[in-house]
């Protein structure tokens, strides 16, 4: 192993992606939890999602590392994949090294709640929770966990921008309001851990834009589409600008890396080292 894997004193990962959220709405609707995350942090507001920007797809390069033509989810069509060559999913390379990985997200509808549990247990999930409905319901239904689960991977998907830019237009009135809640349940996470700690390592980015090729959608290659805000923060984690040329595919890698378990070569990403204060090296 690489000597800088010793570099990372992170134990867990807590991860929550803000379902379609555009970088510009953080200052637009002052969504003050979210900016004061980036300003503690490494942050950038200019990285790109995978191609195309689907929740599906970025769900899916998020939980195995890959690129949608290995991973194989292209499309919004709600279905077991078939991947074109090896993945390896990031909680089941977590399991190798007898690491937890819990997965909150809302609840989905019920003819999809036995396809989402095969889903679960192929990604190697070890708790998998679909419940509740804003941000903060799914916070709710995650803080058990987070109080407990000290190690490996807490992952938490809010979905309220998201719906609210495909009902009423990406930043709408209601669109605000939404993100505005996301902010809220941001607020009430990072005061739940404490961001002083080294061994913890929270990560919060979109998994796409909106409103770019058309007011309601975001499946097109206009960058108001594929542009993401991208933030790390914790014990471990310099504030610095993470600039442009960032993916979303990096924070698989980021998370393996921090972990110090060694990227499968189907990790497309590579580790934001540049985020994490230098330590001194243990003799
Ligand atoms: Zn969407």
């Amino acid at each position: 192993m690489p000597a800088d894997y010793r570099s990372s004193p992170v134990r867990r990962v807590v991860l929550v992606v803000l379902d379609g959220l555009r970088p510009d709405a953080i200052s637009r609707f002052h969504l003050h939890r979210v900016a004061s995350l980036a300003r503690r942090g490494a942050s950038t507001f200019r990285a790109q999602t995978v191609t195309p920007s689907i929740t599906p797809c970025a769900m899916a390069s998020l939980l195995t590392g890959a690129a949608p033509e290995r991973h194989g989810i292209q499309s919004e069509h709600f279905h077991i994949p078939r991947p074109r060559g090896p993945v390896h999913p990031i909680a089941k390379e977590l399991a190798k090294h007898s690491l937890p990985a819990s997965f909150f997200m809302p609840r989905v509808p019920f003819l999809m709640r036995g396809i989402a549990a095969r889903i679960s247990t192929m990604l190697g999930l070890s708790e998998f929770r679909n419940q509740g409905n804003e941000a903060g319901e799914v916070l709710a239904a995650a803080r058990s966990t987070l109080e407990s689960q000290r190690r490996g991977l807490i992952m938490l998907h809010w979905l309220d921008a998201d719906r609210a830019g495909h009902d009423h237009g990406w930043m709408s009135p209601e669109y605000g309001i939404a993100a505005a809640r996301m902010d809220d349940a941001l607020g009430e996470l990072t005061d739940a851990v404490d961001l002083n700690d080294p061994t913890t390592l929270v990560i919060a980015l979109a998994d796409h834009g909106g409103g770019g090729g058309t007011l309601k959608h975001h499946d097109s290659s206009h960058p108001l589409d594929t542009t993401i805000p991208i933030m790390l923060a914790g014990g471990a984690i310099m504030p610095c600008d993470l600039g442009a040329g960032v993916s979303l595919t990096d924070v698989p890698a980021t998370i393996l890396w921090a972990l110090g378990i060694a990227r499968p070569e189907s990790y497309v990403g590579r580790p934001l080292m540049q985020a994490f204060a230098k330590l001194p090296m243990a003799a």
